[in-house]
C-alpha cells in the first residue's frame, strides 16, 4: 500500500468512499458508467468539474470518475477491484474496502443528507481518507431538537454530542436573553409566548462539523460553533429546500429584506459583529 499524500492523484480519493457505498447499495458491484452517474447524483458536482474537457464529450468530474481505473486508486487501498475491460468492466467492493466503509459510515450519512456544499463535501471527504491513524470520526446531527424522541432511542450517543453542541450554540447566540433566526430574526417567544417558544431554535450546519476519536469535546463544540446558525424552522426549511444545491444563507436574507419582513433596526440587532 502506497502513502495517500503521494502525487496529484490525491483528488481521486475523496471518491473512494461514496464508491464503496455505491457498491455495497448494488449487490457489492457497479459498472464505471453506472458509477459516474450515481456519484454525480449523490455529490451535486459544481464548477470546475463540470467543466467540458477539450475534444472530448466528457466532463472532469467523470474523467476523475474513470481515473479511479487507470490509477489503480481502489486497489492501492485494496478496497475494490476491477473486473472486466474498460467498457463493460465492472468494479466490485472487496472485504477490506466493506470494513473502510462501515468504519466511516456515519460520517458519510451525515455529510450526504446535510445538504452541504460540493466543495466542504469533497474537502471532508478527502479528509477522512487522509485519517491514517483510522481514528473513528464522531458525527453530529443538525437536526437533533426535530427528530429528538427517536434520535433519543436509536442513536444516543450522536443525540448526546449534538446536544451538547446545540446546547453551548444557544448559550453563544443568545442576545439580551433571546434567540433569533439570524434569516430573518424571528423569535419564537416573541411570536408564540414564552411558555411555548421559549428557547426553541434549530441549528443549520454550515459546513461539516465532526469529531476525532479522543478529541477533546468541549475544544471540538467551541470550533464547531463556529460553522452553525440560529434559524427558524421556515428559513431552515428554505435553506434546504433544494437537495441538489442548499440556498447561499446571503441569498436568503437578501429576499426576506427585500420583501421588507426584517426591519433594519431588527437586522441590525443580527448583523452586528
Ligand atoms: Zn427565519
Ligand atoms: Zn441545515
Amino acid at each position: 500500500m502506497q502513502p495517500l499524500t503521494r502525487g496529484k492523484r490525491i483528488t481521486e480519493t475523496e471518491l473512494i468512499l461514496p464508491s464503496l457505498y455505491l457498491m455495497s447499495l448494488n449487490d457489492g458491484s457497479i459498472a464505471t458508467s453506472e458509477l459516474i452517474e450515481k456519484l454525480r447524483y449523490i455529490m451535486k458536482p459544481t464548477g470546475e468539474d463540470l467543466q467540458i474537457l477539450s475534444g472530448r464529450a466528457d466532463d472532469k468530474f467523470s474523467q476523475k470518475v474513470r481515473n479511479l481505473r487507470a490509477h489503480s486508486t481502489f486497489e492501492r487501498f485494496g478496497y475494490a477491484e476491477y473486473k472486466g475491460d474498460a467498457k463493460t468492466g465492472r468494479v466490485e467492493i472487496t472485504e477490506e474496502g466493506k470494513k473502510h466503509l462501515k468504519q466511516n459510515q456515519d460520517v458519510l450519512t451525515y455529510l450526504l443528507i446535510n445538504d452541504f456544499t460540493y466543495p466542504d463535501l469533497m474537502a471532508n471527504l478527502k479528509k477522512i481518507e487522509a485519517n491514517k491513524d483510522k481514528k473513528r470520526i464522531e458525527t453530529f446531527d443538525e437536526n437533533v431538537i426535530i427528530r429528538e424522541g427517536l434520535k433519543r432511542i436509536t442513536e444516543e450517543t450522536v443525540y448526546e454530542r449534538s446536544k451538547q453542541l446545540r446546547d453551548y450554540a444557544i448559550g453563544c447566540f443568545t442576545v439580551e436573553g433571546k434567540i433569533y433566526c439570524n434569516c430573518c430574526a424571528f423569535n419564537f417567544a416573541d411570536f408564540y409566548g414564552e411558555d411555548i417558544g421559549n428557547g426553541f431554535i434549530e441549528t443549520h450546519h454550515i459546513r461539516p462539523i465532526f469529531q476525532y476519536e479522543n478529541e477533546n469535546i468541549i475544544k471540538t463544540i467551541k470550533n464547531a460553533v463556529k460553522n452553525l446558525m440560529p434559524v427558524c424552522s421556515n428559513c431552515h426549511r428554505m435553506i434546504h429546500k433544494n437537495w441538489k444545491k442548499p440556498l447561499e444563507i446571503q441569498k436568503l436574507i437578501e429576499g426576506i429584506k427585500q420583501n421588507g419582513f426584517v426591519s433594519n433596526k431588527t437586522y441590525r440587532l443580527l448583523s452586528a459583529d
